[in-house]
């Protein structure tokens, strides 16, 4: 079962985003449940900010300048200390390919912007409840539909893409 508190404990959660709307809206979200994040807006100090931070999750935007977020998810999962760091990407531009791509290079989780409150919080919890152990395990299985399948809490609730 999942820890008491329904996902309310504290974790430390790395938000790599340029945006700065973006950055205050998902530090405030994630404050208010409790969690502590630290925003890094530039990406190649994010692999540097990782390390320092120690995150027990990673929140990616895709669209980033320098290092993509993509690029930036092969790199954390090349990196031995960052490897089984559950890592949640977040874009604006949800093509139909895109999805694939983003958990194929090993994110556990994909949100489109703008966000839904309610699915970023759900997500965030999620991932939290999975953790590291689980997703160094999810990391090795080909098929990106096992990643939010093997956590081990309520599977049917709300987790599900909907890209109709
Ligand atoms: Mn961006």
């Amino acid at each position: 079962m999942p820890r008491a508190g329904e996902g309310n404990k504290l974790a430390k959660i790395l938000i790599v985003e340029d945006n700065a709307l973006n950055i205050k809206l998902f530090c405030d979200l994630l404050a208010a449940h409790g969690h502590e994040p630290q925003a890094v807006t530039d990406s190649r100090q994010a692999i540097e900010a990782a390390h320092n931070f120690a995150p027990d999750l990673v929140i990616t935007d895709i669209q980033l300048p320098h290092v993509t977020g993509l690029d930036l998810i092969q790199l954390m999962r090349a990196d031995r200390r960052l490897a089984d760091v559950p890592i949640m990407a977040v874009t604006a531009y949800a093509a139909r390919g895109d999805e694939e791509r983003i958990r194929a290079a090993g994110a556990q989780a994909y949100v489109s912007k703008p966000i839904s409150v309610m699915r970023f919080a759900e997500t965030v919890d999620q991932l939290l409840k999975t953790g590291r152990q689980d997703a160094a395990e999810v990391d090795q299985v080909e098929s990106p539909a096992n990643a939010v399948a093997e956590s081990p809490g309520p599977s049917e609730a709300g987790g599900e893409e909907t890209s109709s």
